[in-house]
């Protein structure tokens, strides 16, 4: 359930504004884009992942008090593993556990070969 940027009153996930103060809390009127809003007057673009590489095109950057595109640096690094982390990650398994993966197709090879 989000929370409200102005008043800290939780709402429904689809709410398109805030039930206590009446704070937007959804763009264009549909409930599958959230509208992020900055507190007290600072810019949501100092702590945004596009602001940071350099890719946002939007003209308000980057003095962005709302936006629906606003991701956050701290959370961005939260998010799925990248292809190229997951091949790391899978080729690190398999020199830490080479032996033990031999052995298991060894005796998988074998099995095959004993019922055919
Ligand atoms: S996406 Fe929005 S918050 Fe992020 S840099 Fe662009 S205008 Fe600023
Ligand atoms: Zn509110």
């Amino acid at each position: 359930m989000p929370l409200c940027p102005r008043c800290q009153y939780r709402n429904a996930p689809d709410a398109l504004q805030c039930s206590q103060c009446g704070l937007q809390l959804k763009a264009h009127g549909h409930p599958g884009i959230p509208l992020h809003q900055s507190r007290g007057g600072e810019s949501l673009c100092m702590t945004c992942t596009y602001h940071a590489d350099d890719t946002c095109t939007f003209p308000q950057r980057p003095e962005a008090q709302t936006c629906t595109l606003y991701s956050a640096i701290a959370t961005h690094e939260a998010l799925p593993d990248r292809p190229q982390d997951s091949a790391v990650a899978m080729g690190r398994l398999l020199r830490r556990n080479g032996g033990w993966l031999l052995l298991i197709a060894l005796i998988l090879l074998s099995l095959l070969i004993a019922v055919l």
